[in-house]
């Protein structure tokens, strides 16, 4: 049986969870065994559950597991696994997903394999995983009693199952300790000024060393909220402290999924690339036709962002009246 834990926002399943559920259904599919999930701390969820091909939920719950507390999540996930007859156990390859498997791998001793692409099941699962923020593809084997796997992000699209299920909710007993708790969220800030956050954003305009100043960038800004997004940036303008590393785009930074991503001042550095290659369109503005960036843009303006940014919000303001 395939377990996939699903994590969610304010009780809805995240999109990177229904990516996994898709990726878990195929593997299910083509081991012959039953799909399964397991939700912590919210609504079982069945029926959304159940239109990916979820034949039973395991659900979790303690007002305690209401909010991300990555060690007591894992626990659930344990706990789940005790009162199921997993062998395989997926989640989402985002940041939360792979520290509740790193957590849930700790706790059983089991291997774990992160921001899988492909699996072929066996004794031994060959699974072929991105490594390096997406540059190398590592071919490796997982092995254990139970195997533990996580899906990269955008690897594939969340596809409901052709034949919805109606899915057996289980209650799990769960067993949380005050340990486990000891990391947890205790309260959340909403972004200045009712912002779009980066992650949900449809538009995102990325900002570079070349926007050249803090100040900068307040053209990006205005353009951004003209367009309903975020701003967003390269690590050289985090270094140089002109934003806060929250809005870094990248490898080490955030992976970003949105409709169009406009890239000013920027480069093109593989770390940054795969932190917005997942967006649908990228628009590069930048002053060198040989810009690396070029090569992943599916449009380019050459020439100053001062000038191009300026103008183009000028542009939409002017259509957006007419
Ligand atoms: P630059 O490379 O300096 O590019 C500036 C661009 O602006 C140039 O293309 C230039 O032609 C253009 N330009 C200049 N003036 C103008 C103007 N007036 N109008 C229009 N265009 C103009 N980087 C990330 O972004 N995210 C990461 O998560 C990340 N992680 C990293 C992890 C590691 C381990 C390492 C080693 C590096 C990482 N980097 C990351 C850094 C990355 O390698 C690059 O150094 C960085 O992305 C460059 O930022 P940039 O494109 O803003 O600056």
């Amino acid at each position: 049986m395939i377990l996939v834990w699903v994590d969610h926002v304010d009780g809805t399943p995240d999109v990177l969870s229904l990516e996994a559920l898709t990726f878990a259904r195929g593997l299910a599919n083509s081991s012959g065994v039953p799909l399964q999930a397991v939700v912590v701390g919210a609504d079982a969820m069945a029926d959304r559950l159940g239109a990916f091909g979820v034949q039973r939920v395991h659900s979790v719950w303690d007002e305690r597991l209401a909010d991300f507390a990555p060690a007591a999540w894992a626990q659930s996930v344990v706990d789940a696994i005790g009162a199921s007859d997993a062998r395989t156990v997926v989640a989402a390859g985002s940041d939360r997903g792979n520290e509740v498997m790193a957590h849930v791998a700790a706790k059983t001793e089991l291997a774990f394999a992160a921001n899988c692409i492909e699996v072929e099941p066996g004794d031994d699962y060959v699974v072929t995983r991105l490594r390096w923020g997406g540059s190398l593809l590592e071919e490796a084997r997982l092995s254990g009693s139970v195997k533990l796997l996580t899906v990269a992000p955008h690897a594939l699209q969340p596809e409901e199952a052709p034949t919805p299920s109606q899915p057996v909710v289980n209650q799990v007993a769960r067993t949380l300790s005050e340990v486990d708790l000891r990391v947890r969220v205790t309260g959340r800030e909403a972004p200045e000024g009712g912002r779009v956050s980066l992650a949900d954003a449809r538009v995102v305009v990325g900002g570079g060393r070349g926007v050249g100043s803090a100040e900068g960038f307040r053209s990006l800004d205005e353009l951004a909220a003209l367009l309903g997004g975020a701003v967003g940036v390269s690590r050289a303008v985090t270094s140089l402290g002109w934003r806060p590393h929250a809005e870094q785009i990248g490898q080490t930074g955030m992976r970003i999924a949105p409709d169009l991503y406009i890239a000013c001042g920027i480069s093109g550095a593989i770390q940054h690339i795969v932190g917005c290659k997942a967006a649908k369109k990228i628009l590069a503005i930048n002053t060198d036709r040989e810009a690396p960036i070029l090569a992943h843009a599916d449009y380019a303006v050459i020439g100053d962002l001062h000038t191009v940014v300026p103008a183009l919000t000028a542009e939409i303001r002017r259509l957006s009246q007419t």
